[in-house]
């Protein structure tokens, strides 16, 4: 498989001719190719966005919608050739490829299809005069995307940049670039005019970077780690670009004591370990009221340990394998700080050896660990990776403490019948979205997006579309 880059409506390899490997995270081993990409690549995607963007941005709401609802329909009539290039690629099981990356992607492509029709702006009357806001798209804007919901995220920045007139230089990550590139393929079928979307792969360095210091493109959004956050912001800070930047997440998950148990259990688990606990999302550090604090950890366990690890196209794999070597070494290095740190490994922390040809695939156990304090490093640092600590509390106030502890603050999630007590946390937690007896329940309207290190701005629904357009207020005095 040779992943190409898309620039100007041609699949091309990078201009230099330099390639990577393109590994598959469920066999250890190279499957494929894809361009080593760099500035001179990042220029040319630039040049045909600067022109396609003169008509693209005068085309009517009607002809943007036409597009962007057709490459969702495509995106659908190819789920499952999508679906399992995803999982290959990333190492998710293909139940959740098919039900999750795949879906969204087109329901992405569909809700902002629609914005392109319904976006509107305000105007502002006073005595004698009326003032009215024109939204006018920025110009060639960069989205830069992470390996973890790899086509997902992707589309969840291209598409609303599209529907708002910017035509777009896009990046996916080098672990994953494959469905970026059938991406590629389902536009030019649709019809999207040369140019107006351009996906160049390679390095964050050497491209990644690239599209980040282009003196032309006017906006990034960005959604990957903390640290990767604070250099984009170093160099398109005083260049004084757009910035939408989507961080890591470190996210509390309590339950308190009137809490439905077994929604709460079944639902923690997910919450826990879906896509491997590889989402920005994941409630990572699980709170339990003292009072039913033992029967939560019985019942958590018993789900896990029915948890079925295996390869990311065995249908009935709940759990695949985690992204690349480097990742997995990673997650395994935090079972030995979570062990000096005093904490307990109640399940799993093993690496996991399966059967060939999948014995060198990055497989890990989903780990459960108890006993830590929530200022340790396990409860401070993200993990990323299918690894979970659960602890007591006793007082509202204390568990609160707890969760905003962290330098994150992305997602929180809780669990109580008493709607009183959820809006008083709700309220109180440090973060940019909290679910109430729910995890991952999605209306793409939302604003959605961190605190603190977790990130700068919202996207969703008109958030978005404002962050990809220029407000202008012209006041005419009658
Ligand atoms: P990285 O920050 O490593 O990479 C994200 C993207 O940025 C990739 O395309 C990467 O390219 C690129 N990149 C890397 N370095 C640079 C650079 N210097 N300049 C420009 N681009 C660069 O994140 P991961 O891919 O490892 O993703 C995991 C992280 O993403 C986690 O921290 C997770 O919490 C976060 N995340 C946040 C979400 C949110 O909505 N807040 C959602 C999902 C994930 P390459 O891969 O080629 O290096």
């Amino acid at each position: 498989m040779e992943v190409l880059n898309y620039i100007n409506g041609q699949l091309s390899p990078s201009l230099s001719g330099l390639k990577m490997d393109n590994f598959n995270p469920g066999t250890g081993q190279v499957y494929g190719t894809l361009p080593y990409s760099d500035s001179q690549d990042i220029d040319l995607a630039y040049s045909a966005a600067l022109k396609a963007f003169e008509n693209w941005r005068i085309s009517s709401p009607e002809f943007k919608f036409r597009i962007l609802n057709r490459i969702a329909d495509l995106i659908e009539e190819n789920l499952e050739e999508l679906a399992q290039a995803e999982s290959i690629d990333n190492g998710k099981p293909i139940s959740f490829s098919r039900t999750v990356d795949i879906p969204r992607a087109a329901a992405n492509f569909r809700f902002f299809a629609t914005a392109a029709m319904q976006f509107a702006s305000e105007s502002h009357a006073m005595p004698g005069a009326i003032n009215y806001t024109l939204r006018l798209p920025l110009g060639v804007v960069g989205c830069i995307s992470p390996w973890n919901l790899p086509l997902y995220l992707f589309t969840w920045k291209i598409a609303p940049a599209l529907a708002a007139g910017n035509t777009v230089v896009a990046k996916p990550s080098e672990l994953t670039p494959v469905t970026a590139f059938k991406l590629a393929a389902l536009c030019i079928e649709a019809g999207l005019p040369p140019g107006v979307l351009n996906i160049v792969h390679g390095t964050g360095i050497s491209c990644g970077e690239s599209i980040v210091a282009h003196p032309g493109i006017k906006a990034i959004s960005f959604t990957g780690g903390t640290i990767t956050g604070q250099k984009i912001a170093s160099i398109a800070g005083p260049m004084f670009k757009k910035l939408s930047l989507e961080l890591g997440g470190k996210n509390p998950n309590i339950v308190f004591a009137d809490a439905d148990l077994e929604l709460a259990v079944k639902e923690s688990v997910r919450a826990a370990f879906s896509n491997q606990g590889q989402i920005c999302l994941c409630g990572s550090r699980i709170w339990v009221h003292k009072s039913i604090f033992q029967t939560f950890v019985d019942r958590f366990i018993a789900q896990v340990s029915k948890k079925r690890i295996s390869f990311p196209l065995d249908p009935q794999a709940d759990i695949g394998a985690l992204v690349s070597k480097n990742h997995m070494e990673k997650v395994l290095s935090y079972i030995d700080v979570a062990l000096q740190e005093g904490g307990k490994i109640a399940f799993g922390g093993q690496k996991v050896l399966l059967a060939p040809p999948y014995n060198c695939g990055w497989y890990m156990q989903p780990t459960v660990i108890l006993n830590l304090p929530h200022d340790c490093r396990t409860n401070q640092e993200e993990i990323f990776g299918p690894v979970v600590t659960i602890a007591p509390f006793e007082e509202e106030n204390e568990v609160l403490t707890y969760a905003n502890s962290t330098k994150y603050g992305l997602s929180a999630t809780l669990w109580t019948k008493d709607l009183s007590k959820a809006h008083r946390m709700a309220e109180s937690l440090e973060c940019g979205v909290v679910w109430v007896n729910s995890w991952l329940l999605r209306d793409l309207r939302t604003p959605f997006g961190g605190m603190k290190d977790s990130g700068v701005g919202r996207e969703g629904g008109w958030e978005v579309m404002r962050f990809f357009t220029e407000p202008k207020n012209v006041c005419i005095k009658y």
